[in-house]
């Protein structure tokens, strides 16, 4: 039996989603771009997911553009903002995810984007007053701030509306990633100051391979591909047909049960952090105390051992899935740039458990069992 405690990372398809994209995947294949019956098909098929996730993040279809994955949704959004939004400085934080740091590392060299790096709290995120203070100093616009909304390692969140708040009175554009809230919690592009999100079906028991980005009316941006059509002149390439429906279900499923899961999370993840508190008294943990940390992150620093110097190898021995890092660095023998930037002392080994609304108490007794070893 596997444990798989990485749902950051990604998550298992659902069955759900899964059966759909089945059901259609034999009866449509025609090119959603061709007007004979077949291609009709298939564009009824995007549109009806469009109007599916549309309806879900409360933006208007016009404003939804289908893409590869988040990582693609960033790129795009980021590009555009400097290229045709005429932004010359960007304000984030150096904890974003890599598609966001190492994207406006391209920008400054290509596009001579001044960075600002915004002041970071202990607990991974910018204080509002803190962001506030930077945005005050540095007058000249068009700016963007780029500030996500979940940290994919440590859980510690961003309120869109407070930072949109601030960014708009002080007349920048804000852009959120949201690849780990979409389908965790609310959004409602129709009333938050936020003027562009990115989303991800693998994040959200979709299919992989599939993602969009958010882009208010107010602002027209070019492509980041060209050579097609497709997605009103903003994404050429046939589009992902079955991913896109998938994506669709999958949404529709995650809001549907979106308060049972939280609820559930969170009462799994206040059980395991005061179990594993119990077993490693010096055990502490990333992130935020407050209403402002994600429930399906629990970001554990626990002490160096001879035995747990290996921790996440013997965990994935023990049948037990968790994360060091981001996916996105695992297999990097350095610590990442998240864990670095919060200073988690040498001496300490960092864990990411990642819930679902699936995990179950006892698979996390179990896991307790194996830490209780480790640490015996
Ligand atoms: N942004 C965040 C916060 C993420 O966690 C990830 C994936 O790990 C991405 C962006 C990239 O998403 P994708 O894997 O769809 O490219």
């Amino acid at each position: 039996m596997r444990i798989y405690l990485d749902h950051a990372a990604t998550t298992p398809i659902d069955s759900e989603v899964w059966a759909g994209i089945n059901q259609m995947a034999l009866e449509v294949y025609g090119n959603p771009s061709s007007i004979h019956t077949e291609g009709r098909k298939a564009r009824n098929l995007i549109e009806e997911a469009r109007k599916i996730i549309a309806g879900h993040v409360k933006c208007s279809q016009g404003e939804l553009f289908f893409t590869s994955c988040g990582t693609e949704a960033n790129n795009m959004i980021l590009t555009g903002a400097v290229r045709d939004l005429k932004v010359k400085r960007i304000f984030t934080s150096p904890v974003e995810h890599h598609c966001i740091l190492h994207h406006i590392e391209y920008l400054k060299h290509q596009y001579d984007v001044e960075i600002i790096w915004l002041p970071l709290d202990v607990d991974g995120t910018v204080a509002p007053p803190a962001l506030e203070e930077v945005l005050q100093r540095y007058p000249d616009r068009p700016a963007l701030v780029s500030l996500m909304h979940v940290n994919n390692e440590i859980g510690s969140m961003h309120d869109l509306q407070v930072i949109g708040d601030i960014c708009h009175r002080y007349n920048t554009l804000y852009h959120s990633d949201t690849v780990q809230s979409v389908g965790y919690h609310p959004l409602d592009m129709s009333t938050l100051p936020v003027d562009f999100i990115s989303g991800s079906a693998h994040k959200f028991n979709g299919p992989k391979g599939v993602g969009f980005a958010v882009i208010s009316n107010e602002f027209t941006i070019a492509p980041l591909l060209y050579g097609g059509a497709q997605e009103r002149n903003m994404r050429a390439g046939t589009e992902n047909t079955l991913g896109i429906h998938g994506m669709g279900i999958a949404l529709h499923k995650a809001i549907s049960s979106m308060d049972d899961r939280q609820q559930h999370m969170q009462s799994l993840r206040t059980y395991f952090a005061e179990a594993i508190r119990k077993i490693i008294p010096d055990a502490y943990f990333n992130g935020r105390n407050d209403t402002l940390q994600s429930s399906k992150i629990l970001s554990a620093n626990l002490p160096l051992t001879s035995k747990s110097s290996m921790l996440l190898m013997n965990l994935d021995i023990a049948g037990i899935a968790a994360s060091g890092g981001s996916a996105c660095s695992s297999g990097v023998e350095s610590r990442s740039h998240v864990l670095a930037k919060l200073q988690v002392p040498d001496d300490f080994v960092t864990v990411r458990f990642s819930f679902s609304g699936n995990t179950t108490f006892e698979e996390l007794d179990h896991v307790l069992s194996v830490i209780r070893q480790i640490y015996s």
